[in-house]
Order: C-alpha cells, then sequence, then structure tokens
C-alpha cells in the first residue's frame, strides 16, 4: 500500500515555476560527472551478421596470414618471370602449357623453365612460378603460349600476409564497427565479436491526453509524436530500446515504471511544474532530482537525475522540446554508454543568416533554420508544438546564452538533420 501523494508546499515546485533554472553547461556537466558510473556495461558477443554499428570491446589480433598463400591476382599464366625476359609483341617467346591452376586446389609439380600453367585469378601460385602473366600478354600456339611481355619476379602475384598479416592488431577496442571491418574479421575466420552491451533505455510516454502513437487524432486526444521519434533517437545513437509504453499522469503509475531495469529512463512529458507533471516530484522523492528547468529554449522544463543506478531525464511533453532535450542531454548519455563519441551526431556547415535570428541573453536557443546552398532562414513559426518545424527545417542553429542572435549576413554553424 502506498501512502497518500500529499506533496509538501516547500517540496513541491509545481505551478510555482522554475525559481531558477540551471544552465546548459551545467546539465551537460552533471551528465559528464555521472557518466563514470555508468560506464561499465559488460561485452557481449554478438554474431558479424549483426555487428555492424556495435562498439568492439576488444582488440582483434588476426590469428592468421591473409593471404595465406601466394596467390594470383590475374587470370593469364604462371610463370618464371625471368623466362619472359625480352618478349615483346614483336618478339614473342614461346612456353609451353603444362596445365592448369584453379583457385582453391595446388597445383601438384613443379614449374620448370620455359613452361607455363595456365591460371585464375585467386588461384594459389604453383611451386617454381614467381609470377603471372595476364591474359592480355598472350597468345595460344596450339601446346604453347606466346608471351608478349614480360613479368618480373612477383609481378600480380599477392604475397602471403600482404593483406594481413598474423599476430597483427586488425581493429582496435572502441571502433564502431562498419560493414567492411565484418569482411575482414570474416576473413581472419573470426565469427564472432566481443562487443559493449547497448545501454538498455526504458521510454515512458506519460499524458491523459494521448493516443497510441499513429492513431487518428480524435475530438481533444492527441497521438503521441514522442514515442516513435525517441525509440528511433535512442536506436540512433547506439542504445537499446527496452520497451516503450505509454502511461497515465498518475503518480504510482509514474513512480513504477521509474523502477523499470535500464540504464536510462526517458520520460516524455509531465516534466514542468503543472498540477499533472509529477515526474520531478518522484524522481526527487526516490531517488535524486539533480537539474529541473534548465535556460533554454525550448525544453526549459526539462530535467534529469539519478534513481538507483538509473540516469533518468524528463523530457517535455512538446515534440520539439522532447526532441531539443533528447539531443542535447539523454543523447549524449546514451551515446556515452554505447562507447560512442558524446558529440553531437548531426554533420555541420557553415552558411550565412539571410534573415536576423533574436535570442535572449541568459538562454541557450534551439532555432530551426531552412538551408539553400549557403544561405541560412530561421523559420517564422517554431514553437515547441510544431514539431513540423523540425521536419521543414534541415537543420538548426544554437545560440549560445550570452548572445542576443546574428544580424544578417552573419555566419552560423548549422546542425544538419539530414
Ligand atoms: P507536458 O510536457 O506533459 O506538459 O505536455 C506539453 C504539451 O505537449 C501538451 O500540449 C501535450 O499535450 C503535448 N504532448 C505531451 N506528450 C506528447 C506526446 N508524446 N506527443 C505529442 N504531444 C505531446
Ligand atoms: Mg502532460
Amino acid at each position: 500500500m502506498s501512502a497518500p501523494e500529499i506533496p509538501s508546499p516547500n517540496a513541491d515546485v509545481r505551478m510555482r515555476g522554475f525559481a531558477q533554472r540551471a544552465t546548459v553547461e551545467a546539465a551537460t556537466a552533471w551528465i559528464d560527472s555521472v557518466l563514470p558510473a555508468f560506464s561499465a556495461l559488460p561485452a557481449t558477443q554478438v554474431a558479424l551478421s549483426v555487428a555492424s554499428g556495435c562498439i568492439l570491446a576488444t582488440d582483434i589480433i588476426s590469428p592468421v596470414n591473409v593471404p595465406g598463400f601466394s596467390r594470383s591476382m590475374m587470370d593469364g599464366f604462371a610463370v618464371r618471370g625471368e623466362d619472359t625476359y625480352g618478349a615483346t609483341a614483336y618478339n614473342p617467346l614461346s612456353l609451353r602449357i603444362r596445365g592448369t591452376c584453379l583457385p582453391g586446389k595446388s597445383f601438384p609439380g613443379t614449374l620448370v623453365t620455359g613452361e607455363a600453367l595456365r591460371i585464375m585469378t585467386g588461384a594459389p601460385l604453383p611451386a617454381g612460378a614467381d609470377a603471372v602473366l595476364p591474359v592480355e600478354q598472350t597468345e595460344l600456339d596450339g601446346l604453347q603460349v606466346l608471351a608478349r611481355g614480360e613479368v618480373s619476379t612477383g609481378k600480380h602475384v599477392a604475397q602471403v600476409g600482404e593483406d594481413i598479416r598474423a599476430d597483427e592488431c586488425v581493429l582496435r577496442a572502441g571502433r564502431q564497427l562498419r560493414p567492411q571491418d565484418l569482411g575482414v574479421l570474416s576473413s581472419i575466420g573470426v565469427s564472432q565479436v566481443s562487443v559493449i552491451r547497448p545501454p538498455r533505455v526504458r521510454i515512458l510516454i506519460t499524458g491523459n491526453e494521448l493516443l497510441p502513437a499513429g492513431t487518428p487524432p480524435d475530438g481533444f486526444r492527441i497521438a503521441d509524436a514522442n514515442g516513435p521519434m525517441l525509440s528511433a533517437l535512442v536506436m540512433r545513437d547506439g542504445g537499446e530500446v527496452a520497451a516503450s509504453d505509454m502511461i497515465l499522469d498518475d503518480p504510482q503509475s509514474i513512480r513504477e515504471a521509474l523502477l523499470s531495469p535500464a540504464e536510462i529512463i526517458l520520460v516524455s512529458g509531465g516534466s514542468s511544474v503543472g498540477v499533472e507533471d509529477h515526474a520531478p516530484r518522484l524522481l526527487a522523492e526516490e531517488g535524486e532530482l539533480a537539474i529541473h528547468g534548465i535556460a533554454m529554449r525550448p525544453s526549459s522544463p526539462a530535467g534529469m537525475g539519478r534513481l538507483s543506478g538509473r540516469l533518468v531525464f524528463l523530457l517535455p511533453g512538446n515534440p520539439v522540446s522532447c526532441l531539443c532535450a533528447y539531443d542535447f542531454f539523454a543523447g549524449r548519455a546514451i551515446r556515452a554508454l554505447a562507447g560512442r563519441s558524446t558529440a553531437w551526431p548531426y554533420r555541420q556547415i557553415r552558411g550565412t543568416l539571410v534573415r536576423k535570428l533574436v535570442s535572449t541573453v541568459g538562454r541557450v536557443d534551439y532555432a530551426r533554420v531552412q538551408v539553400r546552398g549557403d544561405d541560412v532562414e530561421p523559420l517564422a513559426i517554431s514553437g515547441a508544438s510544431i514539431l513540423s518545424s523540425t521536419t521543414r527545417a534541415d537543420g538548426f542553429v544554437i545560440v549560445p546564452a550570452d548572445s542576443e542572435g546574428y544580424p544578417p549576413g552573419a555566419e552560423v554553424n548549422v546542425f544538419l538533420y539530414g
């Protein structure tokens, strides 16, 4: 049985507004200060087929040479290079064709001077041969092949270990695996790799007015826009969405959900100081509400804290605020726990403002802009509830707290959504 929820007037900030707001730097610094305690996620073994994008937990040392044998890099004839010396199109030299070397098989026997073996790309170089004469430089003459050019020793032959040497470190711990890395791992006989287990992220979508994502809006009820957006952001940043659920603005349901098994909890909605905004108080009661209210726009009613080994981010329900607060704070933490860089995951370009971009001193602004070539135009309609401002925009400009904004013609840094 739970005690009745009677907020004490001093502890409860609801409807009083934020007495003061933390700076974006203070909020970021708080995240960075608590991350080390969370950073020891265990490694997990995954098959190569699902390892792309994962963060390697260990160095990978090749147990083998690649290639493990000297092999032909061309279709042509395996020869002793010196047998071709002096050969030209006008003065072809004749070699006796002794047989054929195919990929995957070794040729029995040793090539002797005056002989050639037909050889395919990838086939092991036969004993006695030291070069491959490409088919383009030859002409057939019955059982003989005419060399119409010369090849020196080693020509068109891949040497043992020329790609990867045994005992060489091919990939370092911390690497975010690329598709071609999987090819290299496979080529040295690795079928499973140890990767950092993605942080489990629990998404809680609160709001009595919400209908499940993708439901047609009905009367005064609106469809959840934040659930699908947050799931995609979490996956982009290397987190695993442990669950994403809608819950009512009900203290007991929120309290229980805050205790879900996860490294990170994202609460959408109810993060502010309204009568139905329970999450900040519950977090303060059950754990630590470290930051509540941030000097930024949008997202000022965001908060964050800790609860028994979980990092909790309180994201405002307005979808633009939710996106912005996620990107400034939650995404940073998820990327760090996932072993990735904490830097913004957006490409940056420089551009020139075509209109002024107004901002208020004392808060960080997240201004959506359109980009046309070199021109950067702030969007006129850009309230926190206008989520389509983020789809019409090509990116955003962050105006620092100490700036009043920028005049037309100013050069700005744009983070591109695409
Ligand atoms: P809140 O942060 O709960 O005070 O909500 C602020 C505004 O965002 C209200 O207009 C809510 O209806 C709206 N809102 C809250 N959650 C969502 C959501 N998941 N999707 C779309 N709009 C939301
Ligand atoms: Mg709400």
